[in-house]
């Protein structure tokens, strides 16, 4: 046997992909079609109607009940029948065998109209199935089993049917050879199209998940290059980025806190690298705490120094925050053995400043706050003060 590539292989994978899903990837588009399909293949039925009006009088009534009172209710409610499957499962294939069950019917109400001519040709009722059978494995697409199942059984009651009707002049089993080979070739023809449907689903599957594959990356990506490594939370980038969306917006309250940890070379040296990036890591989450989950953006603008950015606030509050986290920095109570003032815990300086004026952009308002952070310094550090008025 050969072993399965290329067009094979593919259509192998969808097993993998999920049959559910590709039901209800064929099930959405072939509504539209199938419908389509469904409405021509009725008015071409309702036109023979005519045919026998002209050639075969004596079925009028018959024919006119079969096609109006019979296969048109059949087919019409066949519409009523897919809405309900659908809504009740999407990937549902019930529909598609009520199709092919009311095909058959069809295919025996055939019968049931030729056995009513008294000059019945049995070549003429086989065309007849033979272009029942195409239509239903070229024009409608359903699972493929389904369209065996319906040839088969469309055949099967061909071959009934040649059998009991009235007349069967010479020439039927060739009629009926001829009807094999188209109904085969149809069938192929159905084959095909099932197995191109169905790489072309999992081409757009493919597709599909390579784009949600290449967003997730990307978002993961974008997260990466804002966040900081150390402390895990966003950097200097992302801070600027945000200043400048600020800008953009034309924002008129807001304000920037810059944030330096004290004497942070001397812990270094006398601690260690990794016991400082310690000391950072719990600086952060501990300001992050205090910021009690605002909107308010905390950034490591770097090294040893942090940065806020408040939208829509009012100075008491910037102020109230502030000393909120040079009071959980300092309650933390890590100890600094290499302090050149009196104390003995790790502590932080905090300068803040806001828009003052309607032109001011994030650049002037960091500027000032920078401005702030020195004369924290200045004062002895463990301390925070604004750029509008110096606070004990
Ligand atoms: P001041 O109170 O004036 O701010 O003094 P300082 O020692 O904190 O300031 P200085 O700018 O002299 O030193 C900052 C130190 O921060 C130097 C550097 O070793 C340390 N530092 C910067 N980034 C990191 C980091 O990622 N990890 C660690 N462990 N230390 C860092
Ligand atoms: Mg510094
Ligand atoms: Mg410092």
């Amino acid at each position: 046997m050969r072993s399965p590539t290329g067009e094979n292989q593919l259509v192998s994978n969808l097993t993998k992909i999920s049959e559910r899903q590709f039901r209800e990837y064929e099930n959405n588009y072939n509504k539209k079609m199938n419908s389509v399909g469904l409405l021509t293949g009725l008015f071409l039925f309702n036109m023979y109607f005519i045919a026998d009006v002209i050639y075969v009088p004596e079925i009028i009534e018959i024919s006119f009940l079969v096609r109006a009172g019979l296969v048109t209710p059949i087919m019409l409610s066949y519409f009523i029948f897919r809405n309900w499957a659908l809504e009740s499962d999407p990937a549902s294939i019930n529909h598609e065998i009520a199709y092919t069950v009311g095909g058959i019917i069809i295919t025996i109400l055939y019968f049931i109209v030729f056995s009513s001519i008294s000059f019945a040709s049995t070549s003429l009722y086989l065309m007849h199935v033979a272009a029942m059978i195409t239509y239903m494995n070229t024009v409608h697409r359903k699972p493929f089993f389904l369209h065996a199942v319906g040839t088969v059984g469309c055949l099967m009651v061909a071959c009934i049917g040649m059998y009991q009707l009235p007349i069967t002049p010479p020439g039927g089993e060739t009629a009926l050879i001829s009807l094999l080979t188209i109904s085969l070739i149809s069938l192929f023809a159905a084959y095909r199209i099932n197995q191109a449907v169905r790489r072309d689903f999992i081409t757009t599957w493919r597709e599909r998940s390579m784009r949600a594959e290449l967003l997730r990356i990307n978002l993961e990506l974008q997260h990466t290059s804002n966040t900081d490594e150390l402390t895990r939370i966003p950097n200097r980038r992302a801070f600027d980025r945000t200043a400048s969306a600020v800008d953009q917006r034309k924002l008129d309250n807001f304000a920037i806190i810059f944030i330096d940890v004290d004497y942070f070379k001397n812990f270094n040296d006398s601690l260690g690298h990794t016991v400082g990036d310690d000391c950072l890591k719990q600086i952060a989450i501990c300001m992050q705490a205090a910021l009690e989950n605002t909107e308010h953006m905390l950034a490591r603008y770097g090294g040893e120094e942090f940065a806020i950015l408040l939208e829509d606030c009012v100075p008491d509050d910037v102020q109230a925050l502030a000393e909120r986290l040079r009071r959980c920095v300092y309650d933390l109570n890590i100890k600094h053995p290499a302090r050149q003032d009196n104390l003995k815990n790790v502590t932080i300086s905090v300068g803040w400043s806001m828009k003052l004026a309607q032109t001011e952009t994030t650049v002037d308002v960091m500027m000032r706050a920078d401005d702030a952070l020195y004369d924290a310094k200045d004062r002895g550090r463990n301390c925070s003060v604004s750029h509008l008025k110096r606070l004990a």
